[in-house]
């Protein structure tokens, strides 16, 4: 059964997220927002400390180093790495969503490969940084289109990589780029694999960096990849093309990230309210928690509807990082807690603004950067439609072929 205390064993983790969160980077948010693709050189002192502390799995990014999903044969309740991820988010992204993006080594991709990973390739890959590369111009939200071909030198024992890969994030700074492609378009799906690239191969090309609405400290990254050569062995998971086990291996990672993003959402969110609950006091306006909602004053009674959407996404997402750590098939509740706490996000923040009014907008305070930055966590990793989209089809049984 699902507890829903913070772990007692998670307690300092969630305390020590908090203090990197209001100590390191809320005192950067502002500058590294004004001064895009500038890399924020002080995660670098942040990220080494981590380094040291449990492989970095503690107070991370996104990019858990311990994602991976094992049957110790252990059949207690267990919190792992996805929870201890999760709650680390949520403090971090209280603090800057931009910034736990762009922290060293915790990239995606560095999930991708905890998740799919073998045991050779977790050793020769660790405490690298890694990007996701699926995107593509003529691919978002339906992946199953890409174009990026990988076609095998049987002289060489390398794969050889061809297309155009977009919206990469950190893609610039990171080490490395887990890459998608198709072995084969004919065979759909099934062929899909990822790979593994060094960020320095001649044929990994870097086309540009763009520029965005929220989230400018992290940086965005369109690639080339031209007659990009990488060898066998950086192939993730297994290199047969399984028809009948179609997408399942890459979108395996999809389980495991969805809940993490949905923890960047409620941090976001739940910062847009404390500062909101401080204005509106100041402003002498008292939320009641005694008190029924329509009693109260309307600002009031909108902030705890506010604060019930947050509590609905937080437990969802609690959920899905917990079923991911018990081994449950978690697709349904991952895509429900990222469709929920997205959306929660930027309405929250939205909403937030407009009751805090001059103060909201204006730069002094940070909520206007927050209205910004919440847009994102609603759209990438699944944007809103294609978590509801899922989630439907999940529900009435159906495939994707039979539910578009
Ligand atoms: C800042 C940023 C960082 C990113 N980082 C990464 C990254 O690291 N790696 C990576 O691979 N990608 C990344 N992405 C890409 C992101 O995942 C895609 O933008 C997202 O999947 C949506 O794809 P799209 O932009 O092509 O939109 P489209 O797929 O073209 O969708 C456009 C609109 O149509 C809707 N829509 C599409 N299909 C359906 C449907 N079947 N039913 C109903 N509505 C539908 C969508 O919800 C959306 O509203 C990033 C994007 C951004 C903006």
């Amino acid at each position: 059964m699902i507890n829903l205390e913070i772990p007692k064993k998670f307690v300092p983790l969630v305390g020590q997220a908090h203090q990197v969160a209001e100590e390191v980077f809320r005192p950067i948010s502002r500058k590294y927002d004004a001064d895009e693709h500038a890399y924020p050189k002080e995660l670098d002192m942040l990220a080494a400390l981590i380094d040291g502390m449990n492989d970095g799995s503690d107070i991370g990014g996104a990019g858990a180093a311990g994602v991976r999903r094992t049957d110790n044969g252990d059949t207690g309740v267990r919190n792992g790495s996805n929870m201890s991820t999760v709650l680390g988010i949520i403090e971090l992204c209280w603090g800057d969503v931009g910034l736990l993006l762009s922290m060293p080594r915790q990239g995606l991709g560095n999930s991708a490969i905890a998740s799919v990973a073998n045991d050779e390739q977790l050793e020769r890959f660790r405490g690298k940084w890694a990007a996701m590369a699926i995107t593509e111009p003529e691919a978002g939200s339906d992946s199953a289109a890409i174009r990026t071909t990988a076609e095998y030198d049987e002289a060489t024992g390398e794969y050889v990589l061809n297309g155009e890969k977009i919206y990469v994030t950190s893609g610039e700074r990171a080490d490395l780029v887990v890459v998608w492609a198709t072995l084969d378009r004919s065979l759909g799906r099934a062929a899909i694999k990822s790979f593994v690239v060094e960020r320095s191969n001649p044929g990994l090309k870097l086309d540009r960096l763009e520029h965005k609405l929220g989230i400018r400290a992290s940086d965005t990254a369109a690639f080339i990849l031209d007659n990009c050569r990488v060898p066998r062995e950086n192939l993730l998971g297994s290199p047969e093309v399984d028809v009948r086990r179609g997408f399942a291996g890459v979108m395996q990672t999809f389980d495991n990230t969805r809940p993490l993003v949905a923890g960047m959402a409620v941090g976001l969110t739940r910062a847009c309210l404390e500062l909101t609950q401080r204005l509106l006091a100041e402003a002498g306006v008292e939320v009641d928690y005694d008190k029924p909602a329509a009693s109260q004053s309307a600002a009031a009674a909108e902030y705890l509807a506010m604060e019930s959407d947050y509590e609905a996404a937080r437990l969802l997402t609690l959920e899905a990082a917990w079923m991911a750590d018990n081994a449950k098939p978690n697709s349904l509740q991952a895509s429900m807690a990222k469709a929920k706490a997205g959306r929660t996000c930027v309405d929250v923040a939205l909403r937030c603004v407009r009751l805090c009014g001059s103060l909201g907008f204006g730069e002094e305070l940070l909520l206007e950067k927050w209205a910004r930055d919440a847009k994102i966590l609603d759209l990438f990793e699944g944007t809103q439609q294609i978590q509801l989209l899922i989630i439907a089809r999940q529900l009435l049984g159906k495939s994707s072929a039979e539910l578009k």
